[in-house]
């Protein structure tokens, strides 16, 4: 049995352009070659949403000065669809199921694969600490004792009742080794708690992933997802600053962090 404390975050996948194709695209629609403001150093992000947006009045090389105030124009005007042309992939550990439940709510524009508590055993019993109760905070106190005797007890009775399933549910009943062991793992992990760790794919849109960190990053939100939703906004912020740099981040005087954008609800 172990305990986390924090999670970590893996930014796995971003947007590419094929540049090679949106020249010949600019050729065949004798629009001009590709302006220097859509090729804006590394943030292919950015170019996604000027190509896209530029589509609707085919008004390539033409306008805004920069990307940067092509950008902050769309978002200042809340015009968010062409955010929904590029998304980002995160594989993210060391959270609990009850962060993930939360997570899941949000649905337009996010995909999401989790580890699936039916087909793999839970035995190795590894929990999230909540912030409220971790090391820095209470390592030895009273609230944190019962919480440890808490997750103990459940990581044990999840073992017995593996075991006892395992005698009891007869073989008979199912098609196969696996089919029985899904039986087994869907009924014993009833008293797994909300602490539970769990894995989770999740890839979204960046329309979709301002609405999330701007809700989940607020002061109302539980204090494990809002630390998630921080840990991706600064990933992001590194990935695609044009897309994400209007956050603000802001220390408090319990220790936690809050964030708020400039544009709200794009
Ligand atoms: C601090 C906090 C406390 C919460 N407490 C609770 C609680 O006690 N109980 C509870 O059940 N939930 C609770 N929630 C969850 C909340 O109600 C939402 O389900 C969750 O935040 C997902 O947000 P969203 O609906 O904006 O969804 P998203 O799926 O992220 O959608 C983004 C936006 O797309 C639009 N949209 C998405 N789907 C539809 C649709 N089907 N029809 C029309 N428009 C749509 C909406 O404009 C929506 O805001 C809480 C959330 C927060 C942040």
């Amino acid at each position: 049995m172990s305990f986390k404390e924090k999670p970590s975050v893996y930014l796995v996948t971003k947007p590419a352009v094929n540049w090679s194709q949106i020249a010949n695209f600019f050729e065949n629609e004798n629009v001009p070659p590709i302006p220097d403001s859509v090729r804006a150093g590394d943030d292919e992000s950015a170019a996604v949403i000027e190509i896209s947006a530029r589509m609707c009045y085919m008004s390539y090389g033409r306008g805004r000065r920069d990307i940067t105030d092509f950008i902050n124009n769309l978002l200042s005007s809340g015009d968010g669809s062409v955010f929904e042309h590029v998304n980002y992939g995160f594989i993210v550990t060391g959270v609990s199921r009850s962060l993930t439940h939360e997570l899941v709510r949000h649905r337009a524009g996010f995909a999401y694969s989790q580890r699936s508590q039916r087909y793999v055993d839970e035995n190795e019993g590894t929990f999230v600490i909540p912030p409220a109760l971790a090391s820095e905070r209470q390592s030895s106190t009273e609230a944190r004792q019962v919480l440890d005797e808490a997750l103990i007890h459940a990581a044990e009775s999840y073992t017995e009742l593996v075991k006892a399933l395992e005698n009891s549910l007869p073989k008979e009943m199912f098609e196969s080794n696996t089919d029985r062991r899904k039986a087994i793992r869907q009924a014993a992990r009833s008293v797994l708690p909300n602490a539970t760790e769990t894995k989770i794919f999740i890839t979204a849109n960046v329309r979709a992933l301002r609405h999330f960190i701007e809700m989940r990053g607020a002061i109302f939100a539980d204090w494990e997802i809002r630390f998630l939703a921080i840990e991706m906004l600064k990933l992001l912020e590194k990935e695609a600053p044009l897309l994400f740099g209007d956050f603000l981040i802001e220390d408090l005087d319990d220790g936690t962090q809050i964030t708020y954008p400039k544009f709200s609800k794009v």
